[in-house]
């Protein structure tokens, strides 16, 4: 189908299907490690990539090229690489446009993995970090080297929900000659766009919300063809973080309800963040949507994209008494699941300090703004009453 004559909602439910000869209506599952040829010669020819068709699923295969298409029209990008989870995506994009001696600005308040991989991964590779405050523009152009190749973001923030101004960001990378890099997964395409405010690549953790109910893991690279069909394509080939069929083949279906669960998933969390910033027991709410957040006009301006307002589905708020406190309301959950994961039909609830950036030093924490009394909720599809009368028990 041709992408640009229809809608968002559309394109997630129609985009990237190639019926097979058998005619089917839901997308088809090839589920093949390799694929056979009609000949020697045409063996060699798509060998040398001299002539289109698959050879094996480590390069490419039908089901996860139209995840890859799928995504790319809802993400306005020319070209998606997809991968085996959204930390794959995060080296995947370093490996194949990083070198030895390049330098990264990366927000200091990114996915905790992230940091690490910046830091002492790729630290090991000669690749050197510059973590800076994820709103303070000021900062980033600070940080510019002669040697910076790319700004690393994500907008909102995890788990603070503090925001980049994208399209600044874009001005600032361009100005460097660098790559902007955002992380799209907290907001995906229903509610923000980043290559349209000036972003050069996209990287999504397609386990949150794109498959939208925590069955799988896959993630996933977007940005102009030739960046993302040379160096990106040809490291995944190689180096093989590449997703798999059964995987893309769920984020697929997931795909054709994302617009619906942004919207409602987002109007929960915002009925939650309000009733969350009238409890005694709460010190700050931290969630786009509300009108106290400092960059409300920011988070309407960017997080518009299908024209509409949309807060997203997490909010975290600092319960009053540290770590004891906010472990009591964790423990006292019956409906919200106790995990780390975000971007499920079922809410889930977690404590950063101690689970997701229990790795990065205490440093690196205060100043990433995640106290002992930070809780972090992704708001699911249950009834708001039950989620609030699970959090009110513990919050006493
Ligand atoms: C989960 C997450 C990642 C990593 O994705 P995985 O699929 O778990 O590897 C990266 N960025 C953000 C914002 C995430 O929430």
């Amino acid at each position: 189908m041709d992408n640009e004559e229809f809608e968002f909602d559309t394109r997630a439910v129609r985009a990237g299907q190639h019926r097979s000869a058998f005619n089917e209506n839901s997308e088809g599952l090839y589920l093949t490690s390799s694929f056979v040829h009609e000949s020697a010669a045409m063996a060699a020819e798509r060998f040398a990539e001299r002539a289109p068709g698959n050879v094996y699923s480590r390069f490419t295969n039908p089901t996860v090229d139209a995840f890859g298409e799928r995504l790319a029209a809802l993400e306005g990008a020319e070209a998606c690489v997809a991968t085996a989870s959204g930390m794959a995506a995060v080296l995947t994009c370093a490996m194949a446009l990083l070198k030895s001696g390049d330098h990264v600005i990366c927000s200091n308040a990114v996915f905790g993995s992230v940091i690490t991989l910046f830091q002492k991964n790729l630290g090991r590779f000669g690749v050197e970090t510059t973590f800076v405050a994820p709103a303070d523009v000021a900062a980033w152009q600070a940080a510019v080297r002669p040697t910076t190749r790319m700004l690393f973001v994500e907008t909102p923030s995890n788990p603070t929900m503090e925001l980049s101004d994208i399209a600044a960001l874009a001005q600032v990378a361009r100005a460097a000659g660098a790559l902007l890099v955002v992380d799209n997964c907290f907001c995906t395409p229903a509610i923000q766009r980043p290559i349209e405010l000036g972003a050069d690549i996209v990287i999504h953790s397609a386990t949150k919300f794109l498959d939208g109910q925590g069955r799988v893991l896959g993630g996933a690279v977007l940005g102009r063809r030739e960046l993302i069909m040379g160096e990106v394509y040809g490291f995944l080939r190689t180096a093989g973080p590449s997703m798999s069929a059964f995987n893309a083949w769920v984020v697929l279906k997931g795909m054709e309800t994302l617009s619906i669960r942004m919207r409602e998933q987002s109007r929960r969390a915002l009925e939650l963040a309000r009733w969350l910033e009238g409890h005694p027991r709460i010190e700050r709410v931290l969630c786009p949507a509300l009108e106290s957040h400092p960059q409300h006009a920011l988070a309407r301006r960017q997080q518009s994209a299908s024209g509409e307002f949309l807060g997203g589905a997490v909010v975290s708020f600092d319960v009053k008494g540290g770590r004891e406190a906010a472990w009591r309301v964790v423990d006292q959950c019956k409906v919200i699941s106790v995990t780390a994961n975000v971007g499920d039909t079922k809410s889930t609830i977690t404590h950063p300090a101690s689970t997701t950036h229990g790795r990065i030093s205490a440093a690196a924490r205060a100043a990433a703004g995640i106290g002992e009394g930070l809780l972090r909720v992704s708001v699911g599809l249950e009834a708001v009453a039950d989620v609030k009368a699970d959090l009110a028990r513990g919050l006493g």
